[in-house]
């Protein structure tokens, strides 16, 4: 560490800026919104800088620093350099000038003209991150600020605004610093926490006091409950389709359960050390019955573990989200869903067409090709009417039948198709053809699950996706 890092107040402290460019007004942005009183000294002023310095209202003399200008100001910020031609000399003498005053100084990009270093920050509110490679490459600073920019969640500074609005109440009622320590990080990592980044305050900040007021006194630690369950949908495949607050679930679960749909590359992004349940599903093969995962989530959610129910594709979507969710709340057990991107979309995308089109469907409907007991009970009628895309899940041992009620009911027979198997990964492959031929094409390349099927115009698009490329030449 070859520079001390602290954190500045500003407000209401005077604070002297000179140069004229896009990096004058920068700074001037960041330390007016740290409630600095800032001198801005520039001669030619920068449309970007006179905008700024007309929007927040600062001071602006059209002149050079002279020594007298720096005897009330705290710090010196110097950013000549990235003027039009650039003032070398002229951010030099501004060191020289401050350093001969006392005054500490940073000129920008100028390490060795600087006193001081600006970080890369990542902002949430009252948390602040600052990045300092101490000069040596901003580029690298700006690349670790955006890796911790995916890890924290946007709405930080909101956790950290409602810790402060309890942190008296709490450190009355517990008066132990370990118990206390351990009742905070119960919050943190717990419904509470969860609820605040959510935006749920209200229900925060009541069960916060529930749970203040439960336990202390005689009746030992005040405890805030631990457990809770995310329903997290990890896309068709592809890790790079998890959302961010998929990925931040995993990285924060005690236990993850998940199945067969889910791409074992997913699983990367969870913590090393939480524990892996796999209740495996595919079609006749079910490892846990439905109930039994259900008795699992409660009972490991009773236990104060942060479970996350990991499920290919997007929660709501076929994918017995609803029966877990009712499973869960009736046992009382708290939940949080995140939402992922469902194999209609990804694999649509990744083949390379779309799924609604202006000109051939205004509409797309998804379906389930199977029911409990085989082809689903759907209405073909309305399914055959043309302009429209049908996506079937679980489609794939019944496509022939599937393709049988669609022509009956009058659906052309040669309206085009595409088969997507193992959409979004890396050996997924897409099979086109027409409506008659499906069963046909299942057979014929030995498609395995899990496949979608897609009817409509809209599979005749070129295929632009750079996995539709790669498919196309490996044909
Ligand atoms: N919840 C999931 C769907 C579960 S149903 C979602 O939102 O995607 C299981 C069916 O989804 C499979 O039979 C198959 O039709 C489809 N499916 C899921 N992942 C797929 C993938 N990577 N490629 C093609 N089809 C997929």
């Amino acid at each position: 560490m070859r520079s001390f890092p602290l954190f500045l107040k500003l407000q209401d402290r005077p604070v002297l800026l000179a140069g004229s460019g896009a990096a004058a007004a920068a700074k001037l942005r960041l330390l007016t919104a740290a409630g600095a009183r800032v001198r801005v000294f520039a001669e030619f002023p920068s449309a970007e800088l006179r905008a700024a310095i007309h929007e927040l209202r600062v001071a602006w003399n059209a002149a050079p620093v002279a020594a007298d200008d720096l005897t009330h100001v705290e710090l010196v910020i110097g950013a000549y350099g990235d003027e039009a031609g650039g003032d070398e000399a002229g951010d030099r003498a501004l060191s020289d000038l401050a350093r001969k005053a006392g005054k500490l100084v940073n000129i920008v990009d100028r390490p060795d003209l600087s006193d001081f270093t600006m970080p890369a920050i990542v902002d949430r509110g009252e948390i602040v991150v600052a990045i300092s490679t101490d000069g040596a490459s901003p580029v690298l600073a700006q690349r670790v600020r955006a890796a911790i920019e995916s890890v924290l969640p946007p709405a930080l500074g909101r956790l950290a605004r409602f810790a402060q609005r309890f942190r008296s109440a709490i450190q009355a009622r517990i008066e132990e610093t370990g118990a206390r320590r351990r009742f905070w990080n119960q919050i943190f990592a717990g419904p509470i926490g969860q609820a605040v980044l959510a935006g749920d305050e209200r229900r925060a900040a009541r069960d916060l006091i529930r749970a203040i007021n439960l336990g202390g006194g005689n009746r030992g630690e005040p405890k805030a409950e631990t457990g809770y369950v995310s329903l997290v949908g990890a896309g068709p495949g592809d890790p790079e389709l998890l959302t961010l607050r998929a990925a931040r679930a995993l990285r924060e679960a005690d236990v993850i359960v998940y199945d067969k749909l889910v791409d074992p590359s997913v699983l990367d992004y969870a913590r090393r050390d939480a524990r892996r349940i796999y209740v495996g599903k595919s079609k006749g093969d079910h490892t846990l019955p439905q109930a039994e995962i259900n008795a699992l989530l409660i009972a490991e959610a009773k236990a104060g573990r942060h479970v996350v129910r990991l499920k290919g594709g997007d929660p709501f979507v076929f994918g017995r989200g609803g029966e877990e969710l009712d499973a869960l709340v009736a046992a009382g057990v708290r939940i949080d869903v995140v939402p992922g991107i469902t194999a209609a979309t990804g694999c649509a995308a990744y083949a390379g067409f779309p799924l609604t089109h202006r000109d051939v469907a205004s509409s797309v409907t998804f379906v389930s090709g199977q029911s409990k007991d085989g082809i689903a009970d759907l209405d073909w009628r309305a399914l055959a009417n043309g302009r429209q895309t049908i996506v079937v899940y679980m489609g794939l041992s019944v496509a022939g039948e599937i393709a049988a009620n669609l022509i009956g009911a009058g659906l052309s027979a040669a309206t085009p198709i595409a088969i997507i198997e193992n959409g979004t990964r890396w050996d997924q492959r897409v099979i086109k053809g027409d409506l008659r031929q499906i069963a046909e094409l299942v057979r014929d390349h030995g498609i395995a699950a899990p496949a979608l099927l897609v009817i409509g115009e809209v599979t005749r698009a070129a295929q632009a996706g750079a996995r539709a490329e790669l498919q196309a030449a490996a044909e």
